[in-house]
């Protein structure tokens, strides 16, 4: 029988991407399958970005994710979008399906995939999120495509949460509501579901939390972070306090890993390597 001495290529594009963690969850799920993929973590510079998608098609990439600053000027190199992509307006995983390139977004995906990994039903449901930035973004189009029977966009900047709710209601027909994250914004009444998607406590920051008022948070809510670094943040902490299920950050990045995954070899992720991996990583073993 003949030898394959040939990779699968796939990797991330970013400017900076040093200290970005997914090539090394990625290539402990290829290992633990036994499959002969790599995942190249690459520095491309904005100036850059034509020619790296040009060498993905001449690599044969399977498939790449992009970082900032590329997650929007991606676009016009690809020759398709899944509809969630093309919602959100940014890419951040690109697949390539026999010489065409796919763009989609898995960063919300990820997120719905660990709310329903801890019993959340999406489906009829009221979501509170914080931020309007490509993460809360990427969050709230997904939810309204799953079905939530409302969004409500919570950022300091309202023109931002204004723009996205009125995005999703023309493009989903889904209800959405935006409102300023002023100091002690209340937790809007009726919501089932809690999201932190600003970077408020991501590390240095760990000393903060968003000034919502805490009070209004009771124990049949589910509260999310999108924050995985460090997971155990002080939003999650006084949610839990008063009494709602928690959910990390983590659990969005390897889910979101673990579309990438499948989206690119066709295999179910083994998720439970890639979460072990990801928390070795960040030293919380
Ligand atoms: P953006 O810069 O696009 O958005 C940041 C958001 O946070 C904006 O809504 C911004 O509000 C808000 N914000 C930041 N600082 C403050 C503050 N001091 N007070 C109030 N609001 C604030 O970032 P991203 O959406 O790309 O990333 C957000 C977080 O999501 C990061 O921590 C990132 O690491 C995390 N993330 C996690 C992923 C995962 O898999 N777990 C995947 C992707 C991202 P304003 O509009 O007013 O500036």
């Amino acid at each position: 029988m003949s030898k394959n001495y040939r990779a699968e290529l796939v990797g991330v594009f970013g400017d900076p991407v040093d200290e970005n963690p997914t090539g090394v969850m990625e290539e402990a799920a290829f290992d633990a399958l036994g499959l002969p993929f790599r995942y190249l973590t690459i520095q491309v510079k904005r100036e850059d970005l034509p020619a790296a998608m040009r060498a993905v098609r001449a690599f044969g990439m399977r498939g790449v994710n992009l970082t900032i600053p590329h997650k929007i000027a991606v676009i016009s190199h690809l020759d398709d979008l899944t509809q969630a992509a093309e919602i959100i307006g940014a890419v951040n995983t690109v697949v390539n399906e026999g010489g065409r390139l796919i763009g989609d977004n898995t960063d919300g995906k990820g997120m719905l995939e660990s709310l329903r990994e801890n019993g959340c039903r999406i489906n009829g449901s009221n979501l509170a999120i914080l931020g309007a930035g490509g993460a809360a973004r990427a969050i709230a189009v997904e939810a309204a495509l799953a079905g939530a029977e409302k969004v409500t966009i919570i950022n300091r900047t309202l023109d931002k949460a204004q723009e996205l709710a009125e995005m999703i209601q023309r493009r989903t027909g889904v209800t959405a509501e935006a409102l300023p994250l002023l100091p002690k914004a209340p937790v809007p009444g009726g919501t089932d579901i809690l999201v932190n998607g600003t970077s408020i406590g991501l590390y240095p920051d760990v000393g903060s939390r968003p000034d919502i008022d805490y009070a209004g948070i009771t124990p049949d809510m589910v509260a999310a972070d999108v924050v995985f670094n460090d997971p155990n943040t002080l939003f999650l902490k006084a949610a839990g306090a008063r009494g709602a299920k928690t959910i990390n950050g983590l659990g969005m990045l390897v889910n979101q890993g673990a579309v990438n995954f499948t989206l690119w070899t066709g295999r179910e992720a083994p998720k439970a390597i890639m979460e072990k991996t990801l928390r070795g990583e960040f030293g919380l073993d």
